[in-house]
């Protein structure tokens, strides 16, 4: 042993090799999953789940406050490839939706690929490798030569930037975050917010506090709920004959497609859909003055259209009050309206919505060259075709800008760009593909197409929402049928990307 100044000379460490997997894939719910099951049915194995929360299930693990349930029908909200024969209503709650997923991971073994607690913080492309550094709090980098971003556009919860909002003393309960310990029988609630996840808490809600204060800041069109509970016989007709299940899915996607006659462009039929919101609102609330705060100011379709039997009918209990001064702020005991009064309550439930990416990105990305991700979105999300954004090779999204659908399941959206991002990743493995970037000219063409066609929608006809930024630039929503985004996205078009092949043989690990 040698000896420097007295002391025994250290041994450098022996630099760690860190794995580079194929595939990680960020967010193990709908999108995650059905992507990871797309890529094994075409033979590429080397996949990681990386999910932040301890379960599967994304926004249905998420949001488990009473009355949970989705507002399109349960035939349409499962895979084509994974139908569930034993939906037990019309449309299924939360908990049964959560189950889907979980009867997803099992039939098709994708436990073995999950990692859980893994909270992606910052994505890094090294140019000179092909790969992506993943980086994950409190956690060792993790590497890929692709990655899918499916941690989808509904996963952060936003509380609005109301004065005083951290002054008030009693119980603050977030819709998407909700605390199923606190007891609500006998309280005196408030709940800010009436989009679509508050219309479902709300009946709820109202059955067991004592009263129930609801703040609107802007009323919702809504259509009746065409609910049932399925009977048996349904169930074990399409357990046995599937192609009966494929038909009535077949039939409510055509059905849902028709209605963005009227709810994505102004029509005729958007005025046949007013019509029909207003006599259901003249229907179930017999006050014409509590009509007439419930009556939007904008056209059907602008902001999500909602549907719900028992939001309207909750508001004319006696123990509930809908409120729509503006709220001026947040004090300890409770919420004071602009007109001056103090609502004295125990809970506030905030029913406000998510931090929807738009203009930023979901956490930092450095692409090619250093490009960051948020300074090009600063004034706007824009991708090519949702899925691909140039300068960020090897990265595809899931439900990315101008993916969302209005009208239609959000998995009818999903799953072509699933099969799409399946044979971006099946090209850059196949050729061995040091990076796979679609062409800045391909997808400046595709938004300005797409922004064009976004004007003369619904969206953009004045009124204010989660689809689009402070500056009324819609990054959220598709223009057009399910059926024609389906299309688009059947066609990988090599011309409109640029491919680059490695200059060596590609490398299987990287200095961690
Ligand atoms: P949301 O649609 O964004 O609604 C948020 C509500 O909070 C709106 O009524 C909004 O009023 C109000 N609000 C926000 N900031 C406020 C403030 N400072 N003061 C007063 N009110 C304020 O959020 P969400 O209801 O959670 O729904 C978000 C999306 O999640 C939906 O569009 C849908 O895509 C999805 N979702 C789906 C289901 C389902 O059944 N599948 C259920 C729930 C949610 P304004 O309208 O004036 O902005």
């Amino acid at each position: 042993m040698s000896a420097v100044n007295g002391h025994a000379a250290r041994k450098t460490p022996a630099t760690r090799k860190a794995r580079v997997l194929d595939v990680a894939i960020i967010g193990a719910g709908f999108s995650g999953l059905g992507t990871a099951i797309r890529l094994r049915e075409q033979g590429i194995t080397d996949i990681a789940i990386l999910e932040r929360g301890d379960d599967v299930g994304g926004t249905w693990r998420d949001n488990t406050y009473p009355g949970a349930a989705c507002d399109i029908p349960s035939n349409l909200y499962s895979f084509s490839f994974a139908q569930n024969p034993r939906w037990s209503r019309g449309y299924s709650g939360s908990a049964e939706i959560l189950d889907y997923v979980h009867h997803l991971v099992d039939r098709f073994e994708l436990r073995p690929l999950m990692r859980f607690r893994h909270n992606v913080k910052g994505l890094e492309f090294d140019e000179a490798r092909g790969a992506w550094t993943i980086s994950i709090a409190g956690k060792r980098n993790v590497h890929a030569r692709c990655v899918v971003a499916a941690q989808g556009p509904l996963a952060n919860p936003s509380l609005p930037d109301i004065p005083g909002i951290d002054s008030f003393g009693g119980e603050v309960i977030h819709s998407a975050r909700w605390d199923n310990d606190y007891d609500f029988d006998g309280k005196r609630v408030a709940v800010i917010g009436t989009g679509a996840s508050a219309i479902q808490i709300v009946p709820e809600l109202a059955r067991r506090v004592d009263f129930l204060k609801v703040f609107q800041r802007t009323p919702a069109w809504i259509l009746p709920r065409l609910d049932y509970s399925a009977p048996d016989w349904n169930k074990t007709l399409f357990d046995k004959w599937p192609a009966s299940q494929t038909a009535v899915r077949n039939a409510l996607f055509y059905a849902h497609e028709a209605m963005a006659t009227g709810v994505i462009w102004n029509t005729p039929v958007t005025r046949l859909l007013e019509g029909l919101a207003k006599a259901f609102l003249r229907h179930q609330v017999p006050d014409a003055w509590v009509r007439r705060q419930l009556t939007p100011q904008y056209r059907i379709g602008c902001k999500r259209l909602l549907i719900s039997n028992d939001y309207y009918p909750a508001l004319m209990r006696d123990n509930v009050k809908l409120y729509d001064w503006p709220i001026d702020k947040i004090c300890e005991k409770g919420i004071r309206s602009a007109e001056g009064i103090e609502h004295q309550v125990d809970c506030i439930v905030f029913a406000t919505g998510f931090s929807v990416p738009k203009a930023a990105a979901p956490f930092p990305i450095t692409g090619a060259g250093g490009r960051q991700l948020d300074n090009e979105w600063a004034r706007g999300a824009a991708a090519y075709k949702s899925v691909n954004v140039a300068g960020y090779p090897n990265l595809f999204m899931t439900l990315g800008p101008n993916a969302g659908p209005g009208h239609n399941s959000a998995l009818a959206y999903i799953e072509p760009q699933i099969d799409y991002i399946v044979q971006g990743i099946g090209t850059i493995l196949e050729y061995d593909l040091r990076a796979l970037d679609v062409r800045a000219d391909a997808q400046a063409k595709h938004n300005a197409e797409l922004q064009k066609r976004l004007a003369r929608t619904n969206w953009n006809s004045g009124c204010s929402s989660w689809y689009l930024t402070e500056d009324g630039f819609n990054a959220t929503m598709y223009p057009g049928f399910a059926t024609q985004y389906r299309a688009q996205m059947k066609a990988f078009v090599n011309a409109d990307y640029r491919a680059i092949r490695h200059n060596a043989e590609f490398s299987r690990t990287v200095d961690a």
